[in-house]
């Protein structure tokens, strides 16, 4: 039996092992699919991590997480994790992809979640070089530069007014006349005179070299017509996926209480509505889905992880 099991090794399933091995559980396993470091390993230039003056890539900032963790006994298993369940007694079960499974007095889930993609030419490509889905992480890289936006919806139109404050200019490209956001949301993008809507047009390509994105090809729905924006920035928010597949069981209801955007509810212990069971990162409801959060969330799901499992234990 594990004293905890982590499923995810981002910012904030790391930083939950470190907390917790360093404050005294013994057999903590960080289950994590691919090699540590999480979502922000995806980005060429982090600048907002506190204590981190210079900038540096994603890569760079992530390169020691693992390594701190270790030294306090954190084991990493590179394994998918398909469900958690809860056993009869308290405890839980953790399934593996590969049909392996072990239990744990509690776990903390930190899987984070996934900006979808609009799917055009070079979107791939130049992710992290010049087309993002976080002005907050990547704005003030355009800083009184001009920019485009894709999509319609709440997020869209809020991070295109966050990126009017920075940015020379803002295109809020759409494919319909009609938005998703909230009527409120419109107006104000609307009266905002530095950011020019052009609807009925899809993206189509972004262009670039080795140094990042040159412009963005978009083309009008109606009329066929291909505009050509010399833009150096591209932010996709055409809606965002919560990496929550772990928490659902075998009759489709979640392990845990979900919102309707499928964000975990926790308090501000990172508790879940299911005892010993916790939720860090992107994951949860009110994420500011950025590194330093991530971390915070995870060392305090760790602090009350301990004491969850050093009561159970008795
Ligand atoms: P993640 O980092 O997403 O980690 C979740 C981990 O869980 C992943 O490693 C995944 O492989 C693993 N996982 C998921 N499901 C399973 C499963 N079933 N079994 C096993 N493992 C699983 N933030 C900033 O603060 N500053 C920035 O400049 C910045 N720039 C960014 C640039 C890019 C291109 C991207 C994509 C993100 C950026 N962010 C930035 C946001 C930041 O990366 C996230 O907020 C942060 O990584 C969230 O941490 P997390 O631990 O919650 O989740
Ligand atoms: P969303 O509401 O699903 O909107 C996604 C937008 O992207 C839509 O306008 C959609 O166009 C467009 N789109 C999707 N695929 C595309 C593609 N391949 N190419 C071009 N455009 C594409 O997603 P979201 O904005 O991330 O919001 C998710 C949920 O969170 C929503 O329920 C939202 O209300 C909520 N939210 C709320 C707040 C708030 O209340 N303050 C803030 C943020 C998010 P169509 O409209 O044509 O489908």
């Amino acid at each position: 039996m594990l004293d905890l099991a982590i499923v995810g090794g981002g910012p904030a399933g790391l930083t939950a092992g470190l907390y917790a091995t360093r404050g005294g559980l013994k057999e903590v396993v960080m289950f994590e699919r691919g090699m540590p470091g999480g979502a922000i390993t995806q980005s060429s230039e982090v600048e907002n991590y506190p204590g981190i003056a210079e900038v540096v890539s994603g890569m760079e900032l992530m390169e020691n997480w693992p390594k701190q963790c270790m030294r306090f006994g954190l084991k990493h298993e590179m394994a998918e994790v398909s469900r958690v369940t809860r056993n009869d007694d308290g405890t839980f079960g953790v399934h593996l992809s590969n049909g392996e499974r072990q239990d744990a007095y509690a776990v903390i889930v930190a899987t984070g979640g996934t900006p979808r993609r609009a799917g055009f030419k070079g979107e791939e490509d130049f992710l992290g070089r010049g087309v993002s889905t976080c002005a907050t992480c990547d704005g003030f890289f355009y800083k009184d530069k001009e920019v485009a936006v894709i999509g319609g919806g709440d997020t869209a139109l809020e991070e295109a007014l966050y990126l009017a404050k920075i940015c020379k200019k803002v295109y809020l490209i759409h494919r319909r006349d009609k938005f998703r956001a909230a009527p409120s949301t419109v107006e104000r993008v609307k009266a905002t005179p530095n950011i020019e809507m052009i609807l009925n047009c899809v993206p189509e390509e972004v262009y670039g070299d080795q140094m990042g994105v040159q412009g963005l090809k978009i083309k009008n729905r109606e009329t066929g017509e291909t505009i050509d924006l010399k833009v150096p920035g591209v932010f996709v928010f055409v809606g965002y996926d919560v990496n929550n597949g772990v928490l659902k069981q075998e009759d489709g209801s979640f392990l845990c209480e979900v919102n309707e955007w499928g964000q975990v509810v926790v308090d501000l212990s990172m508790c879940t509505s299911v005892p010993g069971l916790y939720a860090a990162g992107d994951v949860r409801i009110e994420a500011a889905k950025q590194v330093v959060c991530a971390a915070g969330d995870g060392a305090t799901a760790a602090l009350k992880a301990i004491e969850y499992v050093e009561e159970k234990k008795g």
